[in-house]
């Protein structure tokens, strides 16, 4: 009979964590780190985490929230520059300070974990290069979709793939504004209102509603499917309108648009989609868009996130889950912890290096022909409208039309023939 052989013994010093933030998704960290260390060190071959400091800018408020007082410092700086720390857990949100915190450690060689999609969606691609530089490790799985695991895949498992699309619902904030609105439950003013009470909107709810959090989000997604950095500020982020652009996100929707839709068999959802473009950048956009009611997107509701990436050979995949929250969201950092323990490197894994691109390609995407969706508010169906429209319905507001496949161009023309000069409505790109 072979012999079995030994349990490994545990050798390895342990991994020395700053934590810096300890609000929704840092104190769900810290808690894990001292209430489980043997589960998390068991899950990174038996190398033990040990929790070396947390930065905060309100001491005593950590105190009285429980956390041991000779852990906690308002200096996260100190806790990067210090020889006592190994890797650096960024959970404090925004641009500076954690910018310069991120930069300097990895600089220094110590790898970083972050859920900071700002901050990784606008410095990533200096974040790679000095990662690459000091062999420091870089990961931020957490960064988008909260708890549902999505840029391992992308850069592991459908490794061996050509991604050609990765399309999604990456913010809970205006999913469950649209989809309460969708449901009777009010304008988007009520619903917004809501929404904040709840928790589930932030008191400046512009960085969600009007898009710049999924932008942040689907320039990340972009990185590991198509190994470029996009430049958030040239993402579109405006459905467009008969005379002109929409507002920006979500802002424009309203409920009676909701009500149009599914009239004639649809929904709207904030849809961030990237896309492999022949030959250039990949095409990027942040709009709202009309979905199936009856397909996975037009059924992911409420607060919750789904992602989809389409790839040769595989084929079409989809993810769903909780999108933020702490628990949910520190499932995803302690993950990239034991990933840095068990010396698994950056989230990009063995993906090529990525530059700054800084075009989106939405121009060569700009006239394609597709499906749209309008509500025309006070229209009567007139026989242009008709001859564009695939399903058209009177509803109380107006007109809804869902189109045939037209180019924007030729859409808007024909649809400001057949309606008085004073209408106006925005066009909805409808994604099947
Ligand atoms: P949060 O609740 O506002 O907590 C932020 C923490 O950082 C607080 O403890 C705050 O300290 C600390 N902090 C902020 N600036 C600081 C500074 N200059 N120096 C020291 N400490 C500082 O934020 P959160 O919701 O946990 O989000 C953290 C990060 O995770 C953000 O990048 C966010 O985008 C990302 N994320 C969040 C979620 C979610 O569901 N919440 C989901 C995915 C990703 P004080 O409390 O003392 O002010």
């Amino acid at each position: 009979m072979d012999a079995v052989p030994p349990e490994p013994t545990v050798t390895a010093a342990p991994l020395r964590v700053a934590v810096l933030g300890a609000g929704t998704v840092g104190l769900e960290v810290v808690r894990s780190l001292l209430d489980a260390p043997d589960r998390l060190a068991a899950a990174a071959d038996g190398r033990p985490f040990e929790l070396a400091g947390v930065a905060v800018r309100d001491v005593d408020r950590a105190v009285a929230r429980g956390l041991p007082e000779e852990l906690i410092t308002d200096a996260p700086a100190h806790l990067v520059a210090s020889p006592d720390t190994d890797v650096i857990v960024e959970l404090m949100g925004g641009d500076e300070p954690a910018r310069t915190l991120i930069a300097a450690a990895l600089s220094a060689g110590k790898s970083v974990v972050t859920a900071n999609k700002h901050v990784i969606a606008h410095h990533g691609a200096a974040f790679e290069a000095a990662a690459r530089g000091s062999r420091a490790a870089l990961r931020f799985e957490a960064a988008v979709a909260g708890g549902i695991p999505i840029l391992g895949p992308l850069a592991g498992d459908l490794a061996a793939n050509r991604v050609t699309r990765v399309r999604g619902i990456v913010n809970g904030t205006t999913n469950y504004i649209l989809t309460a609105m969708a449901e009777g439950s009010g304008t988007y003013e009520a619903v917004l209102r809501e929404a904040q009470e709840l928790g589930y909107a932030e008191a400046d709810p512009s960085g969600d509603v009007e898009g710049r959090d999924a932008i942040n989000k689907l320039v990340i997604l972009a990185r590991l499917a198509f190994d470029a950095w996009l430049d958030p500020d040239l993402v579109a982020d405006r459905p467009a309108r008969l005379h002109g652009p929409g507002g920006p996100g979500i802002t424009g929707v309203t409920a009676d648009e909701l009500a149009g839709a599914a009239a004639v068999g649809l929904t709207i959802r904030l849809l961030a989609v990237t896309e492999r473009a022949p030959g250039g950048a990949p095409t990027a956009s942040v709009v709202p868009t009309a979905v199936p009611l009856d397909s996975p997107l037009g059924r992911t509701s409420g607060v919750r996130n789904r992602v989809e990436i389409r790839a040769e050979p595989l084929g079409e995949v989809g993810l769903d889950g909780p999108g933020a929250g702490g628990p949910a969201t520190s499932s995803a950092v302690l993950g990239d912890l034991v990933a840095v323990a068990r010396g698994l490197g950056s989230t990009w894994g063995g993906r090529p290096s990525a530059g700054e691109i800084r075009t989106s390609g939405a121009e060569a995407d700009a006239d394609r022909p597709r499906r749209w969706f309008a509500l025309l508010p006070g229209a009567r169906a007139g026989k242009v409208l008709a001859s564009v429209a695939e399903a058209l319905e009177q509803v109380a507001a107006g007109v809804a039309v869902r189109t045939s496949p037209l180019a924007p161009s030729e859409l808007a023309e024909r649809i400001v023939a057949a309606a008085p000069e004073t209408l106006d409505a925005t066009l909805y790109p409808i994604d099947d």
